[in-house]
Formats: structure tokens, sequence, C-alpha cells
């Protein structure tokens, strides 16, 4: 590889987007050069899956009977909301359980399916609520969305906690497990996935691979699960730049390494400026820091704003008032966001 990871672009005119945990140094190099690579007929033919499939399943760990590519995470979560949150025999709603603060597309894809959603509050300091889980859990639930680590939060979810919800579900139930940020995390839940037949992980190739325009994830669970998320799937979901950027981003190890080491330093500077300027924060798993600045809240996300950089505020989500999420990138970019923040808070300006 040819290409000097460390050459970023510095922090132009245009705004540096902080606010939706994109990969803000870009997908790898060798993913747009298997772009340039495609044919007239590659556009022309509809695409064939068999080499990206084997290299995802490979790459996880799995059979090709174990996975499902889709069209983003979002297009498995939808998947896993129409396939088990149609109105049951009685033609009353089905429930699906949403923990607070999460995902918003958890509650719109149970929504728009006619799924009631159940949401479990959090707690003060945002820890997984086990029990308040447990105890939102019906004979009417059929779908469970945890994250992990959890988006806004970055905490990570104990293998046990997950375990525990799977077992206290009624038959025919599904705990949906995102992982978008598990490439970020010190651990995921991979390994346990034989022993929780009732569970799907769903990954996503937007994060730590940069490919979020380009719309690719994954579902990984027990093959029965699978072949019931393949009915509801399109045969053709994945289009074929798609196909070619996950498979040409599964063989760059390297680029994953180098921006998960960005990632890990651009948490401790967020972590440091928290400190240094007084302000609550979450040890995070994840591509970006939940920051607390209450009071400060609007001064920190307009001035910040004001000066380009555009982070997202979270005040809005239960249990998050005060809050703010930044991502935490290329390191450059976080040194600019820090020094923006110092700025604001210290200067009042
Ligand atoms: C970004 C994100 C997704 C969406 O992934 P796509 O592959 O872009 O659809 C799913 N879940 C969580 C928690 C996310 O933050």
């Amino acid at each position: 590889m040819s290409f000097d990871y460390e050459k970023v672009p510095e922090v132009g005119p245009e705004a540096l987007r902080l606010h939706l945990n994109e990969n803000t140094a870009g997908c790898s190099p060798a993913v747009l050069a298997a772009l340039r690579g495609l044919t007239r007929h590659d556009a022309a033919f509809y695409p064939d899956y068999t080499d990206v499939e084997r290299a995802t399943a490979a790459y996880y760990g799995r059979t090709t009977r174990q996975i499902a590519l889709t069209n983003g995470l979002d297009e498995g979560l939808h998947a896993a909301s129409v396939s088990w949150l149609q109105r049951g025999e009685d033609g009353q709603p089905l429930e699906a359980i949403v923990v607070e603060p999460a995902f918003d597309m958890y509650a719109a894809c149970a929504d728009a399916v006619g799924g009631r959603v159940v949401r479990v509050m959090p707690r003060p300091d945002l820890a997984f609520p086990l029990d308040a889980v447990r105890a939102a859990i019906t004979p009417r639930t059929r779908l469970v969305f945890l994250t992990s680590p959890n988006n806004p939060t970055g905490l990570r979810l104990d293998d046990e906690a997950i375990a525990a919800v799977a077992a206290a579900l009624p038959p025919g139930a599904l705990v949906l497990l995102d992982e978008a940020y598990a490439d970020f995390a010190t651990g995921d839940y991979l390994a346990c996935l034989d022993a929780t037949p009732n569970l799907a992980i769903g990954r996503t190739f937007a994060k730590a691979h940069g490919l979020a325009a380009v719309r690719a994830g994954v579902i990984i669970a027990a093959e029965p699960v699978v072949a019931r998320f393949r009915r509801v799937l399109p045969p053709y979901g994945l289009n074929v730049f798609a196909a070619t950027a996950v498979r040409a981003a599964l063989d760059d190890g390297e680029y994953l390494r180098w921006y998960r080491d960005e990632v890990a330093r651009s948490r401790a500077l967020i972590y440091e400026a928290c400190e240094r300027l007084g302000l609550g924060y979450w040890p995070s798993e994840a591509n970006f820091v939940l920051v607390r600045a209450g009071t400060r809240l609007r001064a920190l996300v307009d001035g910040l704003a004001a000066r380009g950089i555009v982070v997202r505020d979270r005040s809005r989500q239960p249990g998050c008032d005060g809050c703010l999420r930044i991502t935490a990138g290329v390191v450059a970019h976080t040194e600019a966001c820090v020094r923006a923040m110092e700025e604001i808070l210290c200067d009042g300006r």
C-alpha cells in the first residue's frame, strides 16, 4: 500500500462532520481502486455475490448460510421488523423493545410495519437496565433491539446481559444485536452466537470501513434465522459497487487497524479536553464520545457550528439532558474540535 495514511486533509473551509459517526478519513484507497476496476459489463449484469458472500462469511468465521448481506445495516433492521413484527394471528400488534437512549431507526422500523414500540427508560448513569428490559418482556414481545457498543453512549453490553435477555424471551422472538461499532470495541458477541439461537448480530461497513454512502451491512445468525431474513430481503439489495467495495474492504486489514488507532487516540483527546473543561463524558468503545455539557450545551454546539464543526445535539434523547455526541475519527480533526471547544468555553467567545 503506497497511500500515506497520515496525510489526511486539513480541515478545509467546508464543514467538519463530527455528527454522524462517519469515518472522517474516508474509505480505504484499495476500495476506490477496486471500484475503478469495474467494467461496463459489471454495471450491466445483475451482481454475482458468490465471492463477496464467501469472503464475508470467512471474515466472521461463519458459513455463507449464516450471513446475509444487506443494503446498509438499516435494511437489516427493517427486514427484522418485517419478519418478526407482522401482526399476530389475533390481529393485535406484536411488540418491539427499544432500550433508551437508542438509535432512532429501531422505533421507526417497528412502527413502519405496525409493531408496538415498548420503550425501556435509562438509568441515570445510562448503564444497561437489564432488570427493566426483562420486566418489559411480554408474551407479545417478538423483537428486542440491543446495541453494543451503544449509540449514543459508547457503552458496551456484557455478554451475560445479552444472553440473559435472549433467555427471557418467549418462543419465536429475536434479539437483534446491533454491533455497528464493534470494530472499535474491546470485544463482541460473535463467539457467543452459537449458544444463542434466537439472536442475530447486525454489522455495517458504514462506520469503521468508511462506506456509509456506498450502503453495505450484514446480518450474522444461525441458519434458520438468516433464512427468515432472506425471505424478506430483495435478491439484489446490494449493488455491484457495494459488493465490490465490501470485498476490497475486507482485504485491507491494515487500513482498519490504522483507523481504529486514530479513533482510540481521538477518544483519549476528547476525554482529556472534557476533564480540563469540567465536562462530563462516558468512556466509549465506539468512534464517538457522549459529552455532558449541561447548561453550556447550546454555547458549545452553536459555537462549534459557527467554526464549521458539526456535532450532534443529543439532549432530547431520554437520559441525555445537556448532552452532545462528538465523532472521534482522524486525530487532526479531533484536535481541531478540541481547540474550538477550549476557545468557546475558556474565552466565552
Ligand atoms: C450508523 C448506524 C447504523 C446504520 O448503519 P448503515 O449500514 O449505514 O445502515 C445502524 N445502527 C447503529 C447503532 C448506527 O449507529
